[in-house]
């Protein structure tokens, strides 16, 4: 039985070779030129130009290297190691070293964890340089009208008001950069102040929190933080 591949059989194949290649023939291509050189023993010393060789090698050429950490919302925290280029960030790497270092308790990683970063990480000098990267703070609209009204309780219709319950509807203001230092730094005492004490173990109880979660507070609402949106991005 004949052999099927792509509905090609064997015998469509070698019809068709057959008849390019009398095609070619009649045609008068150098089939010749393709011809054993006894007289060059080895083909690429008689290459006749090399130049392209250089070009290949020189695409990976740097000026100089820095470590950074990738830390974007998946919190892995991976080194990355970045090459500079005429003061331009060409690509992203990695020094293999995981196994190296070790955490404050002297807890180290084994070599199986090299390379670690994702393809995010080894790609983000394209972020850097992107069109959409955002280059100044911002926050929500609604959230700093919140923020102005003094934090008041998230009762449903505050939510509604300071469109918690439909942030995708909302716009975001732009805002500098003292500003939106000072709105975080004024969320966190309002989340202190909120959640501490035995007062604020009865706000979370009421919220759904586990009596194994408000114990670990130990009373101090600031460790109830939920940091969100790095580069500036509040609400
Ligand atoms: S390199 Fe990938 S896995 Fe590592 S922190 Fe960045 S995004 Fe997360």
């Amino acid at each position: 039985m004949a052999e099927q591949n792509n509905g090609w059989t064997r015998r469509d194949f070698l019809t068709t070779g057959g008849a390019v290649v009398g095609a070619g023939t009649l045609l008068g291509w150098p089939l010749h030129s393709l011809a054993f050189r006894p007289d060059i023993v080895n083909p690429l010393a008689h290459y006749p130009a090399r130049d392209w060789e250089k070009i290949y090698r020189d695409q990976y050429r740097y000026d100089s290297m820095f470590d950074w950490v990738c830390s974007p919302n998946d919190t892995h925290a991976c080194r990355v190691l970045a090459y500079v280029r005429n003061g331009i960030l060409t690509r992203m790497g990695t020094q293999y070293n995981y196994q190296n270092y070790s955490d404050l308790y002297g807890n180290k990683a084994s070599p199986n964890w090299n390379p670690r970063q994702c393809a995010k990480g080894y790609t983000f000098h394209r972020i850097v340089y992107g069109p959409y990267r955002l280059k100044h703070p911002i926050v929500r609209k609604g959230w700093k009208e919140w923020a102005d009204d003094g934090f008041p309780e998230l009762t449903p219709e505050n939510k509604s008001k300071y469109k918690f319950d439909s942030r995708g509807s909302d716009v975001h203001l732009k805002i500098d950069w003292a500003s939106v230092l000072k709105y975080i730094a004024k969320g966190y005492v309002a989340i202190a102040k909120r959640y501490s004490g035995e007062e604020g173990a009865k706000r979370l109880r009421a919220q759904g929190y586990p009596e194994e979660m408000i114990a670990e507070t130990g009373g101090a609402g600031t460790r109830t933080f939920k940091m969100r949106g790095g580069m500036g991005l509040l609400g």
